[in-house]
């Protein structure tokens, strides 16, 4: 890329980062968690058509997707579960095509009095911009749309159809990416601005969330037996969970991407309820459970080892033989994916070209990062063979109370971006 080209477009970041953080606060006070995107998503459907862009705002149906590879079981209805893409059509069509994508979903933001400030109330201090989603990720998919507009106030768009993506479901399955390929959205790289510290991802692992369901006959605690009671019997199942945990993670089982992680693959236990009487022996009790598998490994494999684990435990507990546990699949069954073992022209390309942007805007080379979460680039990798890089801002304590993510890092991720749209898709005059 030409120089001026490079300066004018940093500054054009530059000039509209007011603007760009004012956008970021109203879309994080919409608290878009699952089933509650509604109005954020009609906020961005408007705010891409403002820029000329075509938009297409469609409810996922599941039953165009639950054949597909990747599908998820769905959690809850899907009433209120829309997708938003944004079009460019390029005059020329000269150069790549490029999907931006991004979730709008955010995960909940748990007892209210461990924020300060609140969650969906967006608050700058320093470098710090607070609130949940913020970093992960309506940061990044700000960060997108600024990068597009910086091309624009330059007087140039892409010479090549960009694909500005806002997905749901992104937190629990994943659905919300595999229905806009259903849709047919395809291009030749995809860019996914997800908070991991502005180093590219290079592999990621899967995700599989599971619900252990346990249930028997209710009695007053004054005639319970030892080991009649469901909420207890749920304890030496997550122990052998947690054993199959230790054994998913021994060296020689390891993923090369991951050889130098002490543990990546973990075992969450997220949710528990049971019984209904403190003076009655609870008679069921149901808990959630999130675990991680490598790039490479079946699904399917992963699946009936975890059920061939739960069902060993219970042989050796009182109430659990007369009451087997039974297992539900609920939420991500999600593969892992390694963009560096995709070896084609075009990864490698995309990648040289986010590593120059990258440079350009911060001085110094590309950090490479295996992380121990899903994103929906699985999707675009796995299932697509279009190359889906992972690269966003600096953001702390996603998922946890006072999620913040670093402007300066915002700023950095949106010039790098500007940059990588104009040298992937080229530029056409407007
Ligand atoms: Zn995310």
């Amino acid at each position: 890329m030409d120089r001026e080209l490079e300066t004018a477009l940093l500054s054009a970041v530059d000039q509209r980062f007011d603007d760009q953080l004012d956008f970021l606060k109203e879309l994080v006070s919409h608290p878009s968690t699952r089933g509650r995107e509604q109005s954020a998503q009609d906020f961005m459907a408007g705010e891409l058509k403002e820029r000329g862009l075509s938009v297409d705002r469609w409810q996922i149906d599941v039953e165009d997707i639950r054949h597909l590879p990747g599908f998820s079981p769905v959690i809850g209805p899907y009433e209120d579960a829309v997708n938003v893409v944004g079009t460019h059509k390029s005059k020329a069509r000269t150069g790549r095509s490029l999907i931006l994508n991004g979730h709008i979903d955010v995960v909940p933001e748990g007892p209210l009095d461990m924020w300060d400030p609140p969650p969906f109330a967006p608050h700058i201090d320093g470098d710090a911009f607070f609130g949940r989603g913020a970093g992960d990720m309506k940061a990044g998919l700000v960060g997108n749309l600024f990068a597009l507009d910086a091309l624009k106030a330059c007087g140039l768009a892409p010479a090549a159809d960009v694909f500005f993506q806002s997905v749901v479901e992104e937190e629990c399955t994943g659905n919300g990416a595999l229905a806009c390929m259903q849709r047919g959205y395809k291009a030749d790289a995809a860019l996914i601005p997800e908070p991991f510290s502005e180093a590219l991802v290079t592999a990621q692992v899967g995700v599989i969330w599971f619900q252990v369901h346990l249930k028997g006959l209710p009695t007053h605690v004054a005639y319970a037996g030892d080991g009649s009671n469901a909420i207890e019997a749920a304890i030496p199942l997550i122990n052998a969970l947690h054993k199959l945990e230790d054994k998913w993670n021994g060296p020689d089982l390891r993923h090369p991407d991951f050889a130098h992680h002490h543990h990546p693959l973990n075992l969450n236990v997220g949710k528990i309820t049971g019984g209904d009487w403190t003076s009655s022996v609870p008679a069921w009790c149901v808990f959630d459970v999130r675990m991680g598998v490598y790039p490479g490994q079946s699904i399917d494999a992963m699946r009936a080892e975890i059920e061939a684990v739960l069902l060993e435990a219970a042989e050796s507990n009182v109430f659990l033989k007369e009451n087997k546990p039974s297992v539900v699949y609920h939420g991500f069954l999600a593969e892992g994916y390694a963009l560096s073992e995709d070896t084609s022209e075009g990864a490698v390309a995309s990648i040289s070209t986010l590593e120059a942007a990258h440079t350009a805007v911060t001085g110094e080379p590309l950090g490479k990062v295996a992380i121990t979460a899903t994103t929906d680039s699985r999707f675009f990798g796995l299932y697509a063979d279009t190359p889906a890089l992972v690269y966003g801002p600096k953001a702390e304590a996603i998922h946890g109370f006072n999620e913040h993510v670093s402007i300066e890092s915002i700023n950095r991720i949106t010039k790098a971006t500007a940059l990588f749209i104009a040298n992937w898709c080229g530029t056409e005059k407007l």
